[in-house]
């Protein structure tokens, strides 16, 4: 049996970040190494390294699914892996996390005041005001910490579904880091 690497247990990390955050927004920041590293290591030449090892949410869906039988485990359908739902939901994710920084910079410029609020499928509104204490960092830093956590957990909410309903880490599938480093892959590879 192949020996455990503390990174088999990033799982447990992806939990942590989500409850330090539920309860201090500002940890919502710590996400942004999801953003980073994947792009980092596909860009250096360690292809999808970080997919295959030390994403927290691909093993927290496999752990779920597999190891705690919360999967159906049936084959998703097809048109969820195909290039053109890949891409095109991709493009709406990073559309939506531009937004976010958007929405970021109007707080910062004083032209919007923060919302303390998690914006769960980029629709319905969570108000979250215990998260933030008012003055514990500049008003920006919060707003950007809440739009993170709202992509974050959207993203985690749609990965957890999938999972139930299809194999545990369906939305590796589809996952925008997941399709942008394998497109840089891909780019690099040529
Ligand atoms: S595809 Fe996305 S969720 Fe899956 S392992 Fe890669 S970064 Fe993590």
């Amino acid at each position: 049996m192949k020996s455990k690497k503390w990174y088999d247990y990033m799982w447990i990390w992806a939990i942590i970040y989500f409850s330090l955050s539920f309860f201090n927004i500002l940890f919502a920041w710590l996400g942004m190494i999801d953003f980073l590293i994947p792009v980092i290591v596909a860009v250096t030449g360690g292809g999808k390294w970080f997919c295959n090892n030390m994403c927290g949410r691909g093993q927290l869906f496999r752990v779920l699914g597999k190891n705690c039988k919360l999967s159906r485990n049936k084959p998703a359908p097809k048109w969820l892996s195909s290039k053109g739902f890949r891409y095109g939901f991709m493009i709406f994710f990073f559309i939506m996390f531009g937004n976010m920084v958007y929405q970021t910079y109007l707080v910062a410029a004083g032209a919007k005041s923060l919302r303390q609020v998690v914006k769960l499928f980029w629709t319905f509104k969570v108000p979250f005001h215990w998260a933030y204490t008012s003055g514990s960092a500049p008003e920006w830093v919060a707003q950007y910490s809440f739009g993170l956590y709202s992509l974050m957990v959207t993203s985690t909410l749609i990965g957890l579904i999938v999972m139930l309903l299809y194999k545990p880490r369906t939305w590796c599938s589809f996952c925008p880091m997941g399709t942008l480093t394998q497109g840089i892959c891909k780019i690099k590879e040529k």
